[in-house]
């Protein structure tokens, strides 16, 4: 059996986080420059003795000087066709480059945002946390590992869990985030799944997973291989009760998440150019000393070999799910009333 450290969740020290969380962020925040202020520094030196210290000379050598000319935080170049895009058009478009398509990664909160009816989202387990059990110590320890993250990411592990509807129909929905330790698959994720999958077999709800993933957390060592086998086995019983799952894959999902329950859906949708495999095509190229096919672990590979069932845009992605789920709960319908 996995303990889940749900104790935790309730302690001060977790408290104490929270209250960092906000503390770094308005920190940061203040920081930011709206561009007006960058102007090239004056060539000719101060007068001696005028405070300067505010504003430490940069160090010789450090390359960085005079490269700020754009305000940060409005626009991102897009990697595929270097289109510079507004940053609030791109959050209108779902995180997708409107000129070439390119899926930028997007967090957890926001495609729930973008998927689930308003207000409709309940979310489950909210404070569940990890707990350093092998008091792994490493360049940096665990502990350390997971406060930065929860700082960095205002989320408390790598995946969202909850109840919602999308359309007409309420599902059991797990979100997972990439921004988290790499989006891997430790106790907490592998817990909240298990429990968002169990929730949906009582409820008779399809339950709909999103992964993103480098593999399994290697901090936990084997319970994070563990969850593998859990959330299978939470699986096959909402199987049994002949409900629906639907896997979808999103860039990058590899390994302990892509070797479980991201494979095994009744359907695997992933979005376009995702890439999806075990282990990463270095480690494939260097253990079988052969030239890789071109496409190699991207989705519409693994579309043409038939691992996947097909692969939507996320802009089209709603209104896809909805027809699946028309069609797979209408099926299921039948199927019951048959049994
Ligand atoms: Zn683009």
């Amino acid at each position: 059996m996995i303990v889940v450290n749900r104790t935790a969740a309730s302690g001060t020290s977790h408290k104490q986080n929270e209250a960092q969380v906000l503390t770094m962020s308005t920190t940061s925040f203040s920081k930011k420059t709206l561009g007006a202020d960058q102007v090239e520094p004056a060539v000719t030196p101060p007068p001696a003795g005028s405070n300067t210290s505010f504003a430490p000379k940069p160090k010789m050598g450090a390359g960085k000087s005079r490269k700020k000319e754009i305000p940060e935080g409005l626009w991102t170049k897009c990697p595929q066709c270097e289109a510079m895009i507004f940053d609030k058009e791109l959050d209108e478009n779902f995180k997708v480059c409107a000129k070439c398509d390119h899926h930028f990664s997007i967090g957890a909160r926001e495609r729930i945002h973008s998927m689930v009816e308003t207000c409709t989202f309940e979310e489950m387990d909210a404070e569940m946390i990890s707990v350093d059990r092998l008091g792994f110590t490493g360049a940096a320890s665990y502990k350390d590992k997971l406060i930065s993250n929860w700082k960095k990411t205002s989320l408390k592990d790598a995946v969202v869990t909850g109840i919602g509807r999308i359309g007409e129909h309420r599902v059991a929905l797990g979100v997972m985030d990439f921004s988290f330790l790499g989006g891997s698959m430790g106790s907490v994720v592998g817990e909240k799944l298990t429990r968002l999958i169990e929730r949906g077999t009582e409820k008779n709800l399809p339950v709909i997973i999103i992964s993103t993933s480098g593999g399994a957390r290697m901090y936990e060592g084997m319970f994070s291989l563990m969850q593998m086998a859990k959330t299978c086995a939470a699986l096959a019983y909402h199987a049994q009760a002949k409900l629906p799952y639907i896997s979808i894959l999103t860039n990058p999902d590899y390994a302990g998440v892509m070797a479980s329950y991201a494979s095994v859906g009744d359907l695997i949708l992933a979005e376009p150019r995702a890439l999806i495999g075990f282990a990463g095509p270095r480690v494939i190229k260097d253990t079988t000393q052969a030239e890789l096919p071109e496409g190699f672990q991207t989705a519409e590979f693994l579309l043409d070999h038939g691992l996947i069932d097909a692969i939507v845009n996320r802009r089209e992605m709603k209104q896809r799910l909805i027809e699946y789920l028309d069609f797979l709960m209408a099926a299921r319908k039948t199927a019951v009333a048959n049994a």
